[in-house]
């Protein structure tokens, strides 16, 4: 069955619009998804019927959206294949599960301690692991990079021992497209006792993460990036990690008894969802799993690979193109430079033309050092662009390259 993209681009109603008085061509993907009507509905739905505080209200309203919001939780753990509701926290996306991880271990690390980085991480699975590191005395090690964008893993090897308390990693590069090889990288950690934290960011619009499977003990993402609405994301960890970490916000919800003298805590989740949570962004999260999840992750999967083989083949035909990223296991996210165009200009010529791409460093700048470049022009596709896109995208770019050079 061929996939239905014309139908798909139906249910989104941003594809629509003109910028500059053009057709919106929107390639910019990795930063942010657009949100399908079903998932528009259900926020609209929230807030024209039942919006309430949940967890503590006995009326109607209360309850049903505690309901809702409980029912998302269901079914993102169904969707991780997470063993418990409660090893699914919501916080505010991928950046805040960062900082909740982090922060727990700022209790358990002592000086001596080592915990790994990747050189391919977000600024977002680098700094606050740089604050644990000096608040705790551990030390920062960073797995290096090949040419090609790929992890060396040989050099993982020797960076592991036993002082290794924690890995992070991300499952799919944002800056480059990279899939890294997690399962490995999570076995290896393990076998010197350390926990693996995965940035999954930019993988849970491409594919279906099985936490279970992977043994990973704890994976994080963002809401925005699979079609759901900003400001909602997941933290998943395994029930004894997420035990053993305090919270990392004092206030209401999170506790069971409150006296001067000592306070306990709620168990999971609610240990880690102090305050009135974001009920209707949780409520639409879940409604956002299900929509990619009526689409179908294989689908996606061979979609997306379709486009990215062909405007790689057409992005080649370009004189003076170079791409950065080149695994031959990689996502729908394509970096480049033109000769010395800087990506600013090309962006912005885009933009006139009604192309959304993104420049600069893409909260990578370790990755840019890399390369020694100031940054790239970055095209990332979802299941609803399409190859007449890639065709008005390269002709608008050659235009551009024109009148640059
Ligand atoms: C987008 C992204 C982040 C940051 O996500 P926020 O929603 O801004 O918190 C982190 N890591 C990767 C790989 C990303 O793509």
């Amino acid at each position: 069955m061929d996939f239905n993209v014309e139908a798909i681009r139906k249910d989104f109603p941003i594809l629509k619009r003109e910028v500059n008085g053009k057709p919106l061509i929107y390639l910019d993907n990795a930063a942010t998804s657009q949100t399908p009507q079903q998932v528009i509905d259900v926020i609209v739905d929230y807030y024209s019927n039942y919006n309430a505080n949940i967890h503590r209200g006995v009326h109607a309203l209360s309850q049903e959206a505690t309901d809702a919001y409980e029912n998302a939780r269901r079914k993102i753990q169904k969707h991780f294949n997470a063993q418990h509701p409660y090893e699914i926290i919501f916080t505010s996306g991928t950046t805040h599960s960062i900082n909740v991880v982090a922060n727990g271990f700022a209790s358990l690390l002592k000086e001596g301690d080592e915990v790994i980085v990747s050189a391919l991480e977000h600024h977002s699975n680098i700094v606050p692991w740089q604050m644990l590191c000096e608040k705790t005395g551990a030390s920062l090690k960073v797995i290096p990079m090949s040419l090609e964008g790929e992890l060396v893993l040989s050099e993982y090897d020797a960076l592991l021992n036993e002082t290794t308390k924690l890995v992070f990693v991300n499952h799919i590069s944002n800056a480059l497209g990279t899939i890294n090889p997690i399962k490995t990288i999570i076995e290896k950690a393990h076998s010197v006792g350390a926990a693996v934290l995965v940035d999954g960011a930019q993988a849970c619009p491409h594919l279906k993460p099985n936490v279970q499977e992977l043994d990973v003990d704890f994976y994080v993402c963002s809401a925005h990036k699979i079609c759901g609405p900003t400001g909602i994301g997941m933290l998943y960890g395994k029930q004894e990690w997420l035990k053993k970490l305090p919270p990392y916000q004092g206030g209401g919800e999170m506790i069971s008894e409150v006296t001067f003298e000592k306070t306990t805590y709620a168990d999971l989740p609610h240990k880690f969802e102090a305050g009135t949570p974001n009920v209707c962004g949780g409520i639409a999260f879940g409604a956002a799993i299900d929509y990619m999840n009526t689409i179908g992750f294989d689908a996606i999967a061979n979609y997306e690979n379709e486009l990215l083989e062909y405007a790689t083949s057409e992005l080649l035909k370009i004189e003076g193109i170079k791409i950065y990223g080149t695994s031959k296991n990689k996502t729908s996210v394509i970096s480049f430079n033109i000769g010395n165009i800087h990506p600013y200009d090309l962006g912005t010529l885009l933009d006139k033309m009604g192309v959304a791409v993104r420049t600069g460093q893409h909260c990578a700048q370790p990755i840019m050092d890399f390369y020694q470049i100031p940054g790239t022009v970055r095209a990332s596709f979802m299941f609803y662009n399409t190859k007449e896109e890639i065709d008005l995208f390269i002709v608008a770019l050659k235009k551009s390259i024109m009148m640059l050079s």
